[in-house]
């Protein structure tokens, strides 16, 4: 018999009261057997939504707390997306083995991976015989205080940082996703997107698989809890198998870490080590290794395409379940996502990125007299063309880093406001200056235009804008969110086009091959594991349009000439 496992409060001040209020007012006690709970209202309070749900044999707390909002509307509002025409990141994991401050140390992690997903946070842990999970809606410091720490005991733990690729973004889907099973209780936490779900969600529906989460990374743990498979690691290899798209995951049970890479390597996932003077060393995973260096763990490899290890009281041993698949890790995770200060693929994102603009420089540039990175994310890409220009580095935009998703508009409405708030000119270095402005992508075109029309509102004479990768054609399906191809500006103006619209005096970008040759494409040997493959190779389906899997969405795929279709759904796309 156990305990509750499954609660979200809503409508209260902080996590400390929701989680004061979970063993207060819903003590809920679960047969051996028995079917989840039920979804509730709170007795009292106002706005308090319950959500109960039981499994056997674990506790797991689902903390969701909002304060009431407080409006003071002085004039119109405005809501301001987190990634202003930016392409969304994706999601963070992290993994620890063997740390008696398990949690801790994956909160530590997640902390630096923050970067790849605001939305939601979860850490679970195992110490043997309990696996504990609490996760939450919001940063990850806003939900793991010390309290929440103290309540996830043990010396295994995972973690997730989450921005919704797939399934809603509430707090069911955030992760890490538990589910008992015919295996054990199983805990699991994704970087990526599936591609080739079809009926496989209805199939196991067939085959008895309750879905707690519309998140496509529930399917891969049903899948394991019904394979036909008679050892977990061999359910593991055997439902890995047998999905197809972008998954970087770590996975947890009583007694053991997984880590497991999709056999072409899409997004990242690094495995480290933790020296211990007095016993054996602690193993760790994330998704970047900067998430290590708080931790003070060592960098050892790469988890390979293709590969899937595991870390139990036996050691790590690793298995190739998918061998002979050829390799194509997310170019973009150079270009933008990462952190500059993270080692991904093998190769460090700041070397990439200054080659980007060292290359940027040698094959577009024009008179100048500064540049200037739009920040932060053009920033180390900036210093590279500087560089190889001759060029004075000045930041000429200054980036407030405290605003929030919804600010209020003066009365008088100020065009690009949004923007202007988000950064600000150095009048006094723009001055009359013919500026380069360096950014790292163009999506729709309309925060460029903004930047270029605010550098020239401060005096600049003339205003270029390099960026640092190709035109972005067409959308990702492989865990970044793109928008359709219809409001992607470079799939449907050339680039002369492009630069009327935003208004530049120049605009060029980054050639593919430039871009590949600055990520050593195919040249640099990376880490291994037991895969054999040598070098990276990239995918570039968003510069291309050339996807490396099968299934893609067509209608996303769509330039904006050809009417919305209500008939095309999921399709194959055939690919050479
Ligand atoms: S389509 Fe672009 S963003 Fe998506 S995985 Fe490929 S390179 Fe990365």
């Amino acid at each position: 018999m156990s305990r509750i496992v499954y609660q979200g409060v809503e409508g209260v001040a902080d996590l400390s009261e929701a989680l004061a209020q979970q063993d207060k007012n819903f003590p809920r006690v679960l047969e051996p057997g028995k079917s989840p709970g039920t979804v509730g209202r709170r007795p009292s309070g106002p706005k308090g939504h319950v959500y109960s749900h039981g499994l056997v044999g674990t506790t797991e707390v689902v903390p969701c707390y909002k304060a009431p909002p407080i409006e003071v509307s002085l004039g119109s509002s405005e809501t301001v997306p987190a990634q202003d025409d930016k392409l969304r990141e994706e999601c963070g994991v992290m993994a620890v083995y063997g740390h008696p401050e398990a949690a801790r140390q994956v909160y530590l992690g997640l902390y630096a991976l923050q970067h790849r997903g605001q939305e939601s946070a979860g850490i679970a842990t195992a110490n043997g015989y309990n696996l504990s999970n609490i996760k939450g809606m919001g940063l990850v410091s806003e939900i793991f205080t010390e309290d929440v720490l103290r309540k996830l005991p043990g010396d295994l733990s995972i973690g997730h940082t989450r921005y919704s690729t797939t399934g809603d973004s509430a707090l069911l889907n955030a992760q890490p996703i538990r589910v008992d099973s015919t295996k054990g209780l199983i805990a699991i936490a994704h970087n990526g997107n599936l591609v080739n779900l079809g009926n496989l969600r209805e199939k196991l529906e067939r085959a008895g698989a309750y879905f707690q989460t519309t998140s496509d990374s529930e399917i891969i743990v049903q899948l394991i809890a019904h394979s036909k498979a008679t050892t977990l690691v061999d359910a593991i290899a055997d439902s890995l198998g047998q999905v197809d798209g972008a998954f970087s995951i770590v996975m947890m049970t009583r007694d053991k870490i997984f880590a497991a890479r999709d056999p072409r390597g899409f997004r990242p996932l690094s495995m480290g080590r933790i020296k211990n003077a007095d016993g054996p060393d602690t193993i760790v995973f994330a998704s970047e290794t900067c998430a290590f260096d708080l931790l003070r763990a060592e960098y050892e490899r790469d988890v390979a395409p293709g590969e899937l290890i595991m870390v139990s009281a036996d050691g790590v041993t690793s298995r190739v379940y998918a061998p002979g698949v050829a390799q194509t890790s997310c170019i973009f995770e150079h270009v933008y996502f990462a952190r500059p200060d993270s080692r991904i693929y093998g190769r460090w994102v700041q070397e990439s990125r200054e080659q980007m603009g060292r290359q940027l420089a040698r094959e577009s540039h024009v008179p100048a007299d500064i540049v200037v990175p739009v920040p932060d994310s053009g920033v180390t890409a900036a210093l590279g063309y500087a560089e190889a220009a001759g060029l004075p580095f000045r930041f000429g935009l200054i980036r407030n880093h405290y605003v929030g998703r919804t600010f209020i508009e003066p009365e008088q409405r100020v065009r690009d406001f949004g923007v202007k708030l988000k950064l600000n000119p150095v009048r006094n270095l723009l001055e009359g200056k013919r500026v380069m402005l360096i950014d790292d992508s163009i999506i729709r075109g309309t925060t460029s235009r903004k930047i270029v029309r605010m550098v020239r509102g401060a005096g600049a004479k003339e205003v270029h804008l390099r960026i640092s990768c190709p035109p972005t054609i067409s959308p990702c399906f492989y865990g970044v969110d793109t928008p359709s191809k219809r409001d992607l500006i470079a799939a449907n103006k050339s680039i002369e086009e492009i630069r009327q619209f935003i208004e530049a005096d120049t605009l060029a970008y980054l050639s593919l091959d430039g871009l590949l040759q600055c990520c050593d494409d195919g040249q640099n040997p990376q880490p291994v594991g037991q895969t054999g493959i040598q070098g990276n190779n990239y995918c570039t389906a968003c510069y291309t349009g050339n996807y490396p899997t099968q299934w893609v969405d067509v209608e996303e795929i769509l330039p904006a000439r050809y009417p919305k279709s209500d008939e095309i759904q999921l399709s194959l796309l055939e690919t050479k």
